[in-house]
């Protein structure tokens, strides 16, 4: 299933090439205009788009060592060792993740605190260029004619149009998810799970323990891969405790709220 997927992902990456290089207007009457800026914006982003996907493909920052204070943390039986505080095993790499977000099929690794930046940034990159290369093949078909003919003259558009359409959908909605959980501090792992999480199933259902802001936020996702960001088990700030109660929306969430401050103030 993984062999299939990486051809897949070439394949696309072949399409592109042979779309540029093949002289579009040969399989058309339409004489869509050649535009040399859309043909090297098309080229500069595709070599982003590899350089970002084999930086995605790198290490996603494995736990190699127990935290100084291992209080209330996860113990990893396999690795032997005790996960920092978003840290987890993954089944198919073998190895606890820091800051762990997903095990990507596209990669064939996990996507955590090293890698999800540029696993992002190459993401972005194809739904721009897959965008720009479905409107423009859109734009270059052939419409109005028996449909025979309309096969005949459209063949090669079509048979790239499709799984360029396949990446623009799984691109765009990557884009969509990933943006916004880097925009409120939250991975895909904790958003699934978020029940059995030791240190988010006391806090209400999606209060993001982590935001900082949408700003704050943004800087550190950038940014963590470099500093090392680690994360300490969350508390909630008493500023947010009085925001919280005053919104209706969290009325039933009280109760627990209640509970993690007085847990909190006992340590
Ligand atoms: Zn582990
Ligand atoms: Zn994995």
């Amino acid at each position: 299933m993984r062999s299939f997927r990486t051809l897949y992902l070439y394949l696309h990456y072949i399409g592109f090439f042979v779309y540029l290089f093949s002289g579009r207007t040969r399989f058309s009457v339409s004489f869509h205009s050649e535009s040399p800026i859309f043909f090297m914006v098309i080229v500069i982003i595709c070599f982003l788009m590899m350089i970002f996907y084999a930086k995605a493909c790198e290490s996603p920052g494995y736990v190699t060592e127990s935290p100084p204070n291992t209080e209330g943390l996860f113990y990893c039986e396999i690795c032997g060792l005790h996960c920092p505080v978003r840290a987890c095993h993954c089944k198919e790499c073998g190895k606890c993740i820091i800051r762990r977000d997903h095990h990507c099929p596209w990669t064939g690794h996990c996507i955590g605190r090293d890698n999800h930046r540029d696993f992002l940034i190459y993401v972005y990159f194809e739904a721009i260029l897959t965008l720009l290369v479905f409107i423009d093949i859109a734009s270059t078909l052939l419409i109005s004619l028996p449909f025979m003919e309309y096969m005949k003259r459209n063949f090669f558009l079509l048979s790239i149009i499709s799984p360029m359409g396949f990446a623009l959908f799984m691109s765009s909605s990557l884009v969509l998810s990933h943006t916004r959980m880097a925009m409120v501090n939250a991975t895909v792992w904790e958003m699934s799970r978020w029940d059995s999480i030791t240190y988010l199933k006391e806090f209400p259902k999606f209060y993001f323990p982590f935001n900082r802001g949408v700003i704050n936020n943004i800087k550190e996702f950038l940014s963590m891969k470099m500093k090392k960001t680690t994360w300490e088990y969350p508390k909630l700030p008493v500023s947010e405790v009085t925001n919280l109660f005053q919104n209706e929306l969290y009325k039933p969430y009280n109760d627990i709220i209640y509970s993690v401050m007085n847990k909190n103030n006992e340590a």
